[in-house]
């Protein structure tokens, strides 16, 4: 078939499907203006690709990794080498791999808790954190925070152009200080995602002032979108979730930590027990998925970044605002829409839900989920449950009635959701395409 055959019956496809083709005219338009931009991520991809299957040859990976173990885990070979593989991945002394991190929060748990004693400070040089990182801090009170266990927190703000704020920074440093927490993400909150580069200055700055003190890195969001990842810039650690970028959508569950050797075994010792650390823990058969998401997160994470992109230069060029803009080189994969009205939010999320492989015929809702101060739509039509590497959007309902999405496991499927937001916006009366 000719390129404009496929083309055709393409549309055809897409109509079946209930996109119009007016959607789909001008995301196409959209699309073509975009391709040195999806060259550029695509080399990114490619190095990080290479970057995968070169730790994975070092390591020797073969058939018997993949096998499962059960009970204690002794000697889980397939578990230690992945976490070699890891640890050469993000060039780091050691790594703690695990399905038995139940997510990102919990990783980053395992890390604070572990190399944090009482009478310790834990600092914050880039403003608050992700929300569930308070109550395992003590921001908010909770049974068995670090404050609970006699660890004080300090933060300090970003400036008001986002970048940090070093006089501060150096005055907040004391004796007490011991860990200093950076989270790459903006997460769900306004302010821009920081480059690997800017967090390797931010940790230069903070260990002239106090060389002892272990910098940790909340990379969730973050991993594959550059070629280096904080752990190549000074962070002692850096730690992630398995269900977003580097469990390449396979991944059925776990976290990860990678980094010094000992801040690592003080993390692992707080996971499983004093004096066993890394040397337990039976993966239960999920090694296989673990080893193939991580081969596949490159490309994962290129879609999702292509996904991002195609959708802010088609919400920015139809007035709507974004963040971040069309333009603006990325460091994680979050994409900030801002249909401005409740209906809008509703809309988008429901196009979001409709484009799913999973659950496509469910129509999501606004309802008040726990830990919310208002109601909240999502759309997710995943695989594999709450995986937010696969294509996904929130929204809550209120202002400024921003929709927050992410992910796309394949590119064709992250374009696919985002005509169809377009699509339901278009229905409900809130866009109007220009001709
Ligand atoms: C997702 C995320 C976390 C952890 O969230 P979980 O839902 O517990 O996996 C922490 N920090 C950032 C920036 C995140 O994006």
């Amino acid at each position: 078939m000719t390129n404009d055959k496929i083309e055709y019956e393409l549309k055809g496809l897409y109509e079946h499907l209930h996109l119009d083709e007016d959607v789909y005219d001008y995301c196409s338009k959209i699309e073509k203006s975009l391709k040195e931009r999806f060259e550029a991520i695509d080399q990114v991809a490619e190095y990080n690709q290479l970057k995968a299957i070169h730790a994975m040859q070092k390591n020797r990976v073969s058939e018997r990794h993949f096998a499962g173990t059960t009970g204690y885990g002794y000697d889980d070979d397939g578990r230690d080498t992945l976490e070699k593989v890891y640890a050469d991945i993000f060039h780091t002394e050691d790594a703690l791999v695990r399905p038995h991190i139940t997510c990102g929060t919990h990783a980053l748990t395992v890390a604070l808790s572990g190399n944090l004693r009482p009478g310790d400070e834990l600092l914050s040089p880039v403003g608050k954190p992700y929300d569930t990182l308070e109550g395992v801090i003590g921001i908010r009170p909770e049974v068995g925070s670090l404050a609970e266990y006699g660890v004080t927190y300090r933060q300090v703000e970003l400036l008001e152009d986002g970048s940090f704020d070093y006089p501060a920074i150096e005055k907040a440093i004391n004796e007490k200080t011991k860990l200093v927490t950076i989270q790459r993400s903006k997460g769900y909150l306004p302010r821009p995602t920081f480059s690997v580069q800017q967090i390797g200055e931010l940790i230069s700055f903070v260990k002239k002032i106090k060389p002892d003190v272990i910098c940790m890195v909340d990379n969730c969001y973050g991993e594959f979108v550059e070629t280096i990842e904080p752990s190549d810039v000074g962070a002692d650690m850096c730690v992630g979730s398995l269900i977003k970028n580097p469990g390449g959508g396979l991944a059925p569950s776990g976290g990860y930590i990678v980094g010094r050797k000992d801040c690592v075994e003080r993390a692992a010792y707080r996971l499983t027990a004093p004096g066993l650390g890394k040397e337990l823990g039976a993966n239960l058969g999920v090694n296989r998925a673990l080893y193939q998401g991580l081969f596949l997160a490159p490309q994962v994470t290129a879609s999702a970044l292509k996904s991002a992109i195609f959708a802010a230069n088609i919400y920015e060029s139809l007035g709507f605002k974004v963040v971040p803009n069309s333009t603006e080189s990325r460091h994680d994969i979050i994409q900030a829409v801002v249909p401005g009205t409740a209906e809008g939010v509703i809309a988008f999320c429901k196009g979001i839900q409709a484009a799913a492989p999973v659950d496509s015929y469910v129509t999501p809702e606004p309802w008040a989920m726990p830990g919310y101060d208002c109601d909240v739509i999502m759309a997710a039509g995943a695989f594999i449950s709450g995986s937010s590497i696969e294509l996904s959007a929130d929204g809550p309902i209120k202002p400024p009635y921003a929709v927050y999405f992410q992910g796309g496991l394949t590119w064709h499927h992250g374009k696919f959701g985002i005509m169809m937001s377009l699509q339901k916006m278009k229905e409900a009366g809130l866009v109007h395409l220009p001709l």
